[in-house]
């Protein structure tokens, strides 16, 4: 039997979990409920961090082409298509793994609603090691990005969770890319008025504010304005469905100055 924690939140505060961070509720739960690997149910070390054992995190395959992140067509290095740029706000998409992928799926579901945060650790080592395989971000003078924001979690989930696991994903991310991590530059929001009836851009551009407002930007303790004017974001989330919540991110950021959004995700949804 492949046995998870049932609940396991950080005893730091919602928005504050570390990377690699092994909460005293962990290790109390390590001692009653031995931690065994998601994959091949192997016994996992105590000091093991993670879920998933390391013969296993080598079996999820690394995406290896591209699609258009709205209506699917193969592209080159993720670029949304002429297209869908035309009414999308978000520039370009790497997804590391399928959702088909049993283990991606199961670290996912695992991770979301069985509360075990810890997992965000593993699937962030899966995004890094795609990185460092395709080496797909970054490339070139204009479009390297200055810093990476997380798709933030509506206040309710996050307090029936424990956690934002983009945060913990984005913050490890932008620590392997030297990048600066902007946790809190977005906040959700209710939506007042559906998307759809927005007739323009820039009314949809105003809408989004309505979904995703633009919060406060921390970088290094300071709080700093005008920030995003003329900067390249990474966007990251654990997955990506139909895409809107990415480009819904990317409108709220452009809104506020951003010159490109790219989405990072570590697994795509089929519809
Ligand atoms: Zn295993
Ligand atoms: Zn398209």
């Amino acid at each position: 039997m492949v046995y998870a924690h049932p609940v396991q939140t950080s005893s730091l505060g919602n928005t504050s979990f570390g990377a690699h961070m092994s909460s005293f509720k962990e290790q109390f739960l390590d001692i009653l409920f031995p931690r065994h690997c998601l994959g091949c149910d192997v016994l996992l070390g105590k000091e093991a961090v993670s879920y998933v054992c390391r013969r296993c995190l080598k079996t999820i395959p690394f995406t290896e082409s591209f699609a258009c992140t709205f209506c699917k067509s193969p592209v080159k290095n993720g670029k949304t298509c002429p297209y869908c740029i035309k009414n999308h706000f978000l520039d370009e998409l790497f997804v590391t793994t399928s959702y088909e992928n049993p283990l991606a799926e199961k670290m996912l579901k695992t991770m979301k609603y069985r509360f075990v945060a810890s997992l965000a650790n593993d699937i962030a080592d899966l995004m890094i090691g795609y990185l460092k395989k395709r080496a797909v971000i970054g490339l070139g003078p204009y479009s390297t990005p200055s810093l990476v924001v997380p798709v933030p979690l509506h206040f309710k989930r996050l307090n029936w969770r424990g956690f934002n696991q983009a945060e913990i994903i984005g913050r490890q991310i932008s620590n392997y890319l030297e990048l600066d991590f902007a946790a809190d530059a977005l906040k959700r929001v209710k939506n007042k008025k559906p998307q759809a009836d927005m007739p323009n851009r820039f009314l949809r551009i105003k809408n989004a504010q309505n979904v995703f407002k633009l919060n406060s930007i921390h970088i290094h303790h300071k709080t700093i304005d005008d920030t995003l004017t003329g900067k390249i974001v990474l966007l990251v989330d654990d997955i990506s469905t139909t895409g809107s919540t990415l480009d819904d991110c990317a409108r709220a950021l452009k809104g506020a100055g951003a010159k490109k959004v790219i989405g990072f995700v570590f697994a795509r949804n089929k519809i």
